[in-house]
């Protein structure tokens, strides 16, 4: 039996929840992105298992911050009041952001989604960052991620040896989507990383990929606090944001998972960990690849069309694009 199989079916036994009647996990997720499930009631609760897992008694309570001030905060900045303005007076800084340079990529990071992961200070030449939820582990099935992620870095090595790119994958304290795969574990930020280790990285090698796991990635303290997600539609040119609070969203080439975990973005804010339904507004930015415009245009479509039981329940969801820097 492979890992793959193996993982699935640990999910299928051991990821059983208060609201299902043998429901898995997998499927749950995937009711609740397309919105047939109670999603902000029964998908977010789990993720404080890994989110507060030090912090029982307050998650069983409701939230012990008092989320009001900081979701003011979010509100009053010029980013969220009128995000087109924000990028258009700070279009220098956004577009410094990506890696545009000729440079042979040596380098592929798979960082978590969350906004509270701390990025580097300056952009570097040849080097790609692919933001996924958990690094990967809410992936239907682990050869679909391997496979994407082989994929991925043969297209960036243009004809090169796959060895010449270091691919590092990070894990994070407190990582919401280890609460959601491994929710049921002691600690699910534990699960997370072996998977990452045992499971990822492992196969990756097998597939001739210079994989490393490199531990907790750092990351700024306390509860999630961003009202907006980024989606780089740029294969991962985009390596970290000006002076922006967003989840960052950045697939290898996959659409249908792009929108699944840009989604992910938006219910964990809304979710009982973070804002739940105080919070009113939530913004997506798409850049846009000048070479592939469709992509952006079609993640921008699914969203529209997937978030209309948030504006349903009189929530404002704002699309804002923008066109990435083209790579020389
Ligand atoms: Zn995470």
């Amino acid at each position: 039996m492979s890992e793959t199989q193996h993982h699935a079916s640990d999910s299928t036994e051991f990821h059983h929840h208060s609201h299902d009647g043998g429901e898995t996990r997998r499927e749950f997720l995937k009711d609740a992105i397309t919105g047939t499930a109670a999603l902000t009631s029964s998908l977010i609760p789990d993720m404080a298992t890994a989110q507060q897992h030090d912090d029982h008694a307050h998650a069983e309570h409701g939230h012990h911050t008092d989320m009001t001030p900081l979701l003011n905060k979010e509100l009053a900045d010029p980013f969220n009041q009128n995000t087109n303005n924000w990028l258009d007076a700070h279009e220098k800084e956004w577009k410094e952001c990506f890696d545009c340079s000729a440079d042979p990529v040596t380098e592929v990071e798979l960082v978590c989604i969350d906004e509270r992961m701390l990025m580097q200070a300056q952009t570097v030449s040849g080097k790609r960052i692919l933001r996924m939820a958990g690094s990967g582990v809410l992936w239907k099935n682990l050869d679909e991620l391997v496979e994407a992620v082989v994929a991925y870095v043969t297209a960036q090595a243009k004809g090169r040896p796959l060895s010449s790119i270091t691919v590092k994958v990070s894990s994070h304290v407190a990582c919401g989507a280890a609460g959601i795969e491994f929710g049921n574990d002691k600690d699910p930020d534990e699960s997370a990383r072996v998977f990452q280790r045992d499971s990822i990285v492992k196969q990756l090698k097998t597939k001739g990929i210079n994989a490393i796991h490199t531990g907790d990635a750092p990351m700024v303290k306390g509860p999630h606090t961003a009202i907006a997600a980024a989606v780089d539609c740029t294969d991962g040119r985009l390596q970290r944001l000006p002076s922006i609070n967003a989840f960052v969203v950045s697939d290898p080439d996959n659409v249908p998972h792009a929108i699944e975990e840009a989604l992910l973005a938006l219910k964990i804010a809304s979710g009982s960990h973070a804002y739940g339904e105080a919070l009113k507004q939530f913004t997506f930015v798409i850049f846009s690849d000048p070479m592939r415009p469709a992509v952006a245009e079609q993640i921008t479509k699914a969203l529209q069309e997937q978030t209309k039981e948030f504006t349903a329940r009189g929530m404002d969801i704002r699309f804002v694009t923008r066109t990435a820097p083209a790579a020389k």
